[in-house]
């Protein structure tokens, strides 16, 4: 009984360090190539350029996939009108 409950734990404590191990890994490996792009990705509608969006996804007026919207220069986003 307590071999078994001590077996899971391992089991489990095990899964975690890889899991630990993998994630510092993967951040460390994506800071040594030079292809990390600091800039903020947005993604917009082909159709709809004024639809933006931090993170992929379906177009809120057409249902189309967002599409990865590079920024061209550094420029502040000024785009938004004042009112
Ligand atoms: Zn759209």
């Amino acid at each position: 009984m307590k071999k078994a409950m001590l077996m899971a734990v391992a089991i489990l404590f095990s899964t975690a360090t890889v899991f630990a191990a993998h994630t510092p890994n993967a951040l460390s490996d994506t800071t040594k190539t030079k292809k990390v792009k600091p800039a903020k990705v947005q993604y917009t509608c082909p159709m709809h350029p004024d639809v933006l969006s931090d993170k992929p996804g379906k177009c809120p007026k057409c249902g189309m996939t967002l599409v990865k919207k590079e920024p061209a220069k550094k420029k502040t986003d000024s785009m938004k009108m004042k009112m």
